[in-house]
This record gives structure tokens, C-alpha cells and sequence, in this order.
């Protein structure tokens, strides 16, 4: 049951690679579809590179491939496609996958990213199924400076039916989650979720906001906040990856949510990200709807990049 629900967002992304014919899978099957030849093996690597995977992945698929080649030059596509495989799973290791036990309470989330990214949507998604998990969750619209991210997170908030906390325009973050967390007490809620400001990650005074928000949390719970969560665009590619530097350089990621895979014509690019940052990816964003959030898991992921 659990797997099939796993499957669907899956599924979603392949579909919408095989409608661009970037599914990588499909592109390996028609390079080789007769013998394997050092022609081919060359066009392989400029493949891998063009599903986002980067560079240095590119290049060491391609070097085992090729080693497999020498050793047995007979082989063939579906050799090929399991060696990739095994590789890639290799690269994403074990990490990944969300947090599914809490183990304090209030659980607190602190959603940071550069706007546009799929933060304010993010946190409605994670707060849909943190309350399909039973528990009460509250959010909190820290993003005081564009009035839309608040009206859209109150929206989320009313349909859901979760509680938020808001503070006025222009309001200091920091209070908005300071008041967020004493009410999350005071309610007895098991998460809070904290949507965060995301004007340019280069700009100093975000990161300084952003640290100010993290001694908020900690001045109310001294672990906290229990996760940072950084959201990154999928289709923004390698641009990604340089945002999540600059982000951790000041404000710890302890995981990222990778959205809008369902938009990319690429789809590599979680190699390159686990590769680049060994940060964690703990959930995909699939869609634009409230439940297109999945867990990242890298064997589905591996799966639907090679069209199993
Ligand atoms: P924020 O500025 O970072 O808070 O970004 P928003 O949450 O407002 O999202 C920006 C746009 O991206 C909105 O139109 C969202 O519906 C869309 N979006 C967010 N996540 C996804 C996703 O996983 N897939 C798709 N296709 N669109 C998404």
C-alpha cells in the first residue's frame, strides 16, 4: 500500500520525462541498440552530462562502463543499464528519506530557500502530511515582507484547516516565530512549521534574519530547530547546487526538498546534488496540488531515471 502511494509521484516525473523524450533510460536503450562500439561509449558520457547528473558523474559512469566494455566487449544494454544502476545507487547511498519519528514536542521545521522556489507551497505540502500522520501541526508565515506568501500560506492554513500564526507587514521574523512556537505550546501541536523569507541567498541580511529566527527557536527550545530544510528547483539545475552552498555556509541544512521534478527534462539532478553537498534529500516535490509531496527514496528514483 505504502509502496504503491510511493510509486504514483514516481511515476508522475517519468511520465512527464518520457513526454520530453529525456527519460535517460530510454536514451541509454536507443544509443545501444545494436553492438556496443567506442563510438557510442564517447556519446554515452555527453547523456549522462545532459540529464544533469554533472560532470564528475558523467565521467565516472562512463569510465565503468567502459571498463566493463574492455573486459567484456560483448555487452550488452541491459549489462549496461544494471551497471548504471548500481552506480547510481551507490552515489546516493543510504542517506535520504524524511524524519517520520518526532522526538520532541513541538517538532520545529524551518523551511528557508530563494523565493519562487516552491517554499510556501512546500511547507503546505509537509504540514498535509505531518497532519495525515495524525498529528497537529501548526504554521507559521515568517515571510513579513511579501504580504502574497502570507495570504497563500492562510489560504493552505484554512483549507487544511491547521493552525497559523502570522505577524504584521514588515514585522520581525524572529517575534513572528518566537509567537508561533510559545502558541504551538500553548495548543499542544506536535510540528511547527516555520515558511521562511527568501529574497537573493546572496544578500547578508537574509542569512543574519535567518539566524535571528534560529535563536528564536532556541531560545524557546535549545535543540532546536529540529530540522532546516532548505527548498531547492529542480529545474534550476547546477544554479541549485550554488544556492544550497550559500545557504550552508550560513545557516546549517540539515535536509532539502527538491520540487517541481515533475517539471525537468533533465531529472539527474539529485546525483549531483547528493554528490556535490552530502546533504540529505528528504522529500520531492511532484506537483502543484497539496499531496504531490514524496518521500525520496533512491531506489524509486534510480528506477524511474532508467525507466524500469
Ligand atoms: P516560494 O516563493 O518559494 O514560496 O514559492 P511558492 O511556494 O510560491 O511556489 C512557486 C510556484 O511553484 C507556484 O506556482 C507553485 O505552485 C509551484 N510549485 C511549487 N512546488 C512545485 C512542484 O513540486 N511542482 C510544480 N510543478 N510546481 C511547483
Amino acid at each position: 500500500m505504502v509502496l504503491d502511494f510511493i510509486k504514483a509521484g514516481y511515476q508522475r516525473v517519468k511520465n512527464a520525462l518520457l513526454k520530453t523524450g529525456s527519460l535517460l533510460g530510454n536514451k541509454i536503450r536507443s544509443l545501444f541498440q545494436g553492438k556496443v562500439d567506442d563510438e557510442q561509449l564517447e556519446r554515452l558520457e555527453k547523456l549522462f552530462y545532459e540529464s544533469d547528473l554533472g560532470i564528475e558523474t558523467a565521467r565516472q559512469l562512463t569510465s565503468t562502463v567502459k571498463s566493463a566494455y574492455l573486459q567484456n566487449p560483448n555487452i550488452d544494454v541491459n549489462a549496461i543499464l544494471a551497471i548504471v544502476k548500481a552506480e547510481l545507487l551507490g552515489m546516493l547511498g543510504t542517506s535520504g528519506g524524511p524524519t517520520d519519528t518526532l522526538e520532541s514536542k513541538p517538532h520545529i521545521i524551518l523551511v528557508v530557500g530563494v523565493n519562487g522556489n516552491g517554499k510556501t507551497t512546500s511547507t503546505a505540502k509537509l504540514a498535509n502530511k505531518w497532519q495525515n500522520d495524525g498529528k497537529k501541526v501548526l504554521v507559521a508565515a515568517a515571510d513579513t515582507f511579501r504580504a502574497a506568501a502570507v495570504e497563500q500560506l492562510e489560504l493552505w492554513a484554512k483549507q487544511l484547516d491547521i493552525d497559523i500564526v502570522k505577524g504584521a507587514p514588515n514585522s520581525d521574523p524572529a517575534a513572528v516565530a518566537f509567537d508561533a512556537m510559545q502558541a504551538a505550546k500553548a495548543r499542544g501541536s506536535d510540528v511547527v512549521i516555520i515558511d521562511t523569507a527568501g529574497r537573493l541567498h546572496t544578500k547578508q541580511p537574509l542569512m543574519q534574519e535567518l539566524e535571528k529566527i534560529k535563536r528564536s527557536c532556541r531560545k524557546f527550545m535549545p535543540d532546536s530547530p529540529h530540522e532546516t530544510l532548505l527548498v531547492l528547483d529542480a529545474t534550476t539545475g547546477q544554479n541549485g547546487i550554488e544556492q544550497a552552498l550559500a545557504f550552508n555556509q550560513y545557516t546549517p541544512i540539515s535536509g532539502l526538498i527538491l520540487t517541481k521534478l515533475d517539471g525537468t527534462a533533465k531529472g539527474g539532478v539529485a546525483i549531483a546534488i547528493q554528490r556535490k553537498l552530502g546533504i540529505p534529500i528528504k522529500y520531492i516535490g511532484v506537483g502543484e496540488s497539496i499531496e504531490d509531496l514524496e518521500k525520496f527514496d533512491p531506489e524509486s528514483y534510480v528506477s524511474l531515471l532508467l525507466g524500469d
